[in-house]
């Protein structure tokens, strides 16, 4: 199962990374441009100990991560009712 991102406000994460749904969780704060995210979803891959090439974000099948970016309000609230 691939790992997918979602946005929530910084308060309401718990969890960097939920093991139990393959998601990692990101500061909404963060996703006004793909570089915040990719630097953050990067970070946490990382400490997960999934090795990083130089671009991108890769999941730990090897393949390159779908990053969502510069996402409206309206889809972040979809986000978060579809996540919870
Ligand atoms: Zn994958």
């Amino acid at each position: 199962m691939c790992i997918r991102v979602q946005f929530v406000p910084r308060d309401e994460i718990h969890e960097v990374w939920d093991r139990a749904r393959n998601v990692i969780t990101i500061p909404d704060s963060l996703s006004a441009t793909t570089r915040f995210t990719l630097k953050a979803v990067r970070a946490v891959l990382e400490e997960m100990g999934v090795e990083q090439s130089e671009f991108g974000a890769r999941c730990w099948c090897g393949e390159y991560m779908h990053i969502p970016a510069a996402i409206r309000q309206q889809q972040l609230n979809e986000v978060i009712h579809l996540g919870a």
